[in-house]
C-alpha cells in the first residue's frame, strides 16, 4: 500500500512537471483539467514541488474580478546540472540550469584517453565549474557524461567505444565516487536527442529524428517522448551504414561506412590536402572559402550533403518523423551542406520530406550531456531519486 502511494505520487509529479515543461505556465485548475487528477491531488503534488523549488508561482493576470488563478512554471534556475562531452583530446564541460541553458563552460585537455586520465580531467573540470557557480545558484542535480560508443546507460557503463578504446568501463560510478554527486552516462548522439526532446527543437514533436554530424555521424529517433536506444543502446549508428562496399576502414572495424567518407574531419582534411593547406585551416575557413566560391570546398560539401541525405531518406522512410533536428560540428556549414541534403530528401523520401532544422546553439554536445542529469525529473521510466 505504501509503495503504491509512493509510486502514484512519483507518477503524478512527473505528469505535472512534464505538462508545465511542454505548455509553459499553467494554473492548478489547468493542471487538474489536463491531467484528470482531482484538484486535491494536484494541490498536494504542487505544494511539494513548490517547497522543493522545482516550481514557482508567477504573477496573476491583471484585470477581471474574483480570485484569479496563479500560474505555475518550472523553476529552471532553482537547480544546476553539469554536462561533460568527451572529444578527442579534450572534454567540453558546461554548467547549466534545469533547461540546459549554459551558465558557464570550459574545455579541459587530456593527454590520452585512458579512463583514469579522463577521470582526472573530468573531476578537475567539474570542481572548477562548481567553484565558479553564481551565488544562490542552487544545488547540483547531477552530472551527465557523453561519449560515442555503446553505453549501458542504466548501469552507467561504457560497454565499448572504438574511438577511445574503452571496453566495459564503469565510468559513471568511477566519477560519482570522485565527486560525490549522481552521474549518468550515454552515447553522445542519444544524449543530444534527449536534450532536443526535453528542451530543444523537438520538444513539441511526437516523433522526430536527431541527426548529429561531427567526428562521427549519428541519427537517433525520438518517438512519443522516448529516445529509442535499441536493445543494447546501439540505435542511431547511421554513420556505420555501408556507403561503399570497398571504402576506407572505419573505427568500427568495417570498410566503407558512411562516416569514413563524410565526417567533418574527413571533409575538412580532403579540402586541406587538395589546397595544400596546413592544420590551421579548419571548418570555419573551409566554410568561408565555400562562400567565396571555392570549387573544391563547395563540391565536398555538396557531395557530403547529398550522400548523407540519401541515407537519411532511408531512415525517414522507415520512421516517418515530423522534423529532423541537426547538430554536430557540421552545423557550421549551414545550407552549403543542408541544401544538397534537402534536395536528396525531396528526391528519395516516400512522401513529402520533413524539414531539416539545425540547432545552432554553442555547446550543444555538452548541453545534451547535461540533459542526462535532468531527465529523471520528467522521465517516467527512471527511478525516483526524491
Ligand atoms: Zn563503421
Amino acid at each position: 500500500m505504501k509503495i503504491d502511494q509512493r509510486t502514484t505520487r512519483a507518477m503524478n509529479r512527473r505528469l505535472i512537471l512534464n505538462l508545465v515543461r511542454k505548455e509553459g505556465a499553467l494554473s492548478r485548475a489547468d493542471l487538474a483539467n489536463a491531467t484528470g487528477l482531482s484538484p486535491a491531488a494536484v494541490t498536494f503534488v504542487v505544494t511539494d514541488l513548490l517547497a522543493e523549488g522545482y516550481l514557482i508561482e508567477g504573477e496573476t493576470a491583471p484585470g477581471g474580478g474574483g480570485r484569479r488563478p496563479v500560474p505555475l512554471s518550472i523553476n529552471y534556475r532553482g537547480r544546476l546540472a553539469i554536462g561533460v562531452k568527451m572529444n578527442i583530446g579534450s572534454l567540453d564541460c558546461v554548467l547549466t540550469d534545469l533547461s540546459t541553458s549554459v551558465i558557464s563552460s570550459l574545455s579541459v585537455p587530456f593527454d590520452n584517453p585512458a579512463p583514469e586520465t579522463v577521470l582526472d580531467a573530468a573531476e578537475n573540470a567539474i570542481q572548477r565549474l562548481l567553484r565558479a557557480a553564481p551565488e544562490h545558484a542552487g544545488q547540483l542535480t547531477g552530472v551527465g557524461f557523453s561519449m560515442p560508443g555503446t553505453i549501458d546507460m542504466p548501469a552507467g557503463v561504457c560497454v565499448s567505444s572504438n574511438r577511445f578504446g574503452w571496453r566495459d568501463v564503469p565510468f559513471a560510478k568511477m566519477l560519482r565516487d570522485r565527486i560525490g554527486a549522481p552521474v549518468w552516462m550515454e552515447d553522445d548522439t542519444l544524449a543530444f536527442a534527449l536534450a532536443q526532446h526535453l528542451f530543444g527543437l523537438g520538444s513539441q514533436h511526437a516523433i522526430f529524428l536527431a541527426l548529429a554530424v561531427g567526428v562521427g555521424i549519428g541519427c537517433a529517433t525520438v518517438a512519443n517522448g522516448v529516445v529509442l536506444r535499441g536493445a543494447h543502446g546501439r540505435a542511431g549508428k547511421l554513420g556505420h551504414n555501408t556507403h561503399r562496399l570497398e571504402g576506407p576502414m572505419c573505427e568500427c572495424g568495417r570498410a566503407g561506412c558512411l562516416q569514413t567518407f563524410h565526417s567533418v574531419p574527413v571533409i575538412v582534411d580532403a579540402w586541406r590536402r587538395g589546397k595544400g593547406l596546413g592544420a590551421e585551416a579548419d571548418r570555419y575557413s573551409m566554410k568561408e572559402a565555400a562562400l567565396q566560391g571555392d570549387d573544391l570546398a563547395c563540391g565536398l560539401l555538396q557531395q557530403a550533403g547529398e550522400d548523407i541525405g540519401v541515407h537519411l531518406a532511408s531512415v525517414i522512410n522507415s520512421t516517418d518523423p515530423e522534423i529532423v533536428v541537426v547538430g554536430g560540428e557540421a552545423v557550421t556549414f549551414g545550407d552549403l551542406l543542408f541544401d544538397p541534403m534537402r534536395r536528396m530528401l525531396d528526391r528519395y523520401c516516400y512522401t513529402r520530406a520533413p524539414a531539416i532544422i539545425p540547432d545552432e546553439r554553442e555547446h550543444f554536445w555538452a548541453a545534451g550531456a547535461a540533459a542526462l542529469a535532468i531527465q529523471g525529473l520528467f522521465n517516467f521510466e527512471m527511478a525516483d531519486s526524491g
